[in-house]
């Protein structure tokens, strides 16, 4: 029997007794245009590229992989921390929000 436990805070998920939500995240790096500057070739390159860094998203070594360019994750969560994701997917901390609402 397969055994899952929550990413976010390691209890353990009873299939039986609750729902397991599975969240997915993919991160990519993108460039943007610069100012004034459309060049169509550079274009096919990006895709190019893009295309190379995805045959290569299971590779661990490659460095493409490392921080920024390109991400996938993916997470069980339980139903309390599938609440609290869903709250704040990209863990804004609750001091700077208030902080920025003063303003
Ligand atoms: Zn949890």
């Amino acid at each position: 029997m397969i055994h899952y436990s929550c990413d976010r805070c390691g209890r353990a998920i009873d299939p039986k007794e609750e729902l397991r939500y599975v969240v997915r995240v993919e991160v990519e790096a993108v460039m943007e245009p610069i100012d004034g500057e459309v060049i169509e070739d550079e274009d096919r390159d990006h895709l190019m590229e893009l295309h190379e860094i995805m045959e290569h998203a299971e590779d661990a070594d490659n460095p493409l992989m490392g921080e920024g360019v390109y991400q996938r994750k993916r997470f069980d969560l339980c139903p309390e921390c599938h609440r609290q994701f869903l709250k704040n997917p990209v863990g804004r901390e609750a001091s700077k929000l208030h902080y920025f609402s003063k303003n």
